[in-house]
């Protein structure tokens, strides 16, 4: 059990990973919001797997949420946030006040690829300006090697490999599988927010994509007949849905004919928290 290094200054945490750089050690990154879980530290444990040394960001970005969404009630639980990093074996976490990431007067943005515009872009406008943002900006507080992102955010994760494309950042993006509840519910921080009854009802969104899987799998190759039977699982059990997709993996693009592979997404309400999902059809 490592103690992990809290940097809150950013000037502090990145002179840290140039010295562990120059001494010839590989670093780390794993962007995080906080009230971690097992998605979480799964992501830190790849990190660790391939790194000497891992950091983990802890920071609410304000500027990736629209005015009318969660950021006051977004969860937040530091002190187990760094037991839990502490267990796993983080060397180093960067927890920045909001002041530190956003001086007074803070106005430069990042254009974000064009992947951003549809699904959660369409529905979140602003939000992957944000994401783009506050993720250039804290690899270049944390000028790590790799920096590991959950495929459980499937676009955000294309729309960052873009940019890091497009910008020619010095970073690898590493992406991992979506680790799940045993009866399929991804993790997610958000899923505190469901009552017992929202918590079951959510469950749709993995039988949906299951459904989605096996009628690819059997043969199926019509978009529409792919999205129907998703909604069909949906409708009975969730309050509204945002989308119920099947996109060619790379541009995000819907073709009417489905060819492999193929990624089958999801947005959907329960009760009033909105969750996404997805899963490769390939
Ligand atoms: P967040 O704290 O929600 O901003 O997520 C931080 C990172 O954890 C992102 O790269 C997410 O894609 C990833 N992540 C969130 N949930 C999961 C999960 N269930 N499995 C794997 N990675 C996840």
């Amino acid at each position: 059990m490592t103690e992990p290094t809290i940097f809150r200054d950013p000037d502090a945490m990145r002179n840290w990973v140039l010295e562990r750089r120059a001494a010839g050690e590989r670093v780390g990154v794993v962007p995080t919001m906080g009230a971690l879980h097992a998605g979480h530290v799964s992501l830190i444990t790849a990190a660790r797997e391939t790194c000497d040394r891992t950091v983990a960001t802890i920071f609410v970005n304000p500027t990736q949420f629209a005015p009318h969404e969660d950021l006051a009630k977004y969860p937040r639980t530091f002190e187990q946030d760094r037991a839990r990093l502490a267990e796993v074996g983080t060397d180093a976490i960067f927890a920045p006040p909001v002041e530190a990431m956003y001086p007074a007067g803070f106005s430069t943005y990042v254009e974000p690829p064009s992947v951003a515009a549809s699904l959660e872009g369409t529905i979140r406008p602003g939000h992957f300006r944000g994401v783009c943002t506050v993720v250039l900006k804290l690899f270049q507080i944390v000028p790590a090697d790799v920096a590991v992102f959950g495929a459980k955010d499937f676009q955000q994760a294309l729309v960052i490999r873009r940019m890091v494309r497009d910008l020619a950042l010095p970073i690898e993006i590493d992406v991992r599988p979506t680790v799940r509840e045993p009866d399929g519910l991804a993790m997610s921080s958000r899923n505190v927010y469901l009552s017992p009854d929202e918590r079951r009802r959510a469950l749709a969104l993995s039988r949906a994509l299951a459904e989605a899987a096996h009628r690819v799998a059997s043969g199926e190759r019509s978009r529409t007949a792919v999205e129907q039977a998703m909604r069909a699982i949906l409708e009975p059990e969730v309050d509204s849905i945002d989308y119920a997709v099947v996109a060619e993996p790379e541009s995000l693009e819907c073709p009417a004919r489905i060819e492999l592979p193929a990624v089958a997404l999801i947005a959907a309400r329960v009760g009033s928290t909105r969750l996404i999902d997805n899963r490769r059809l390939d």
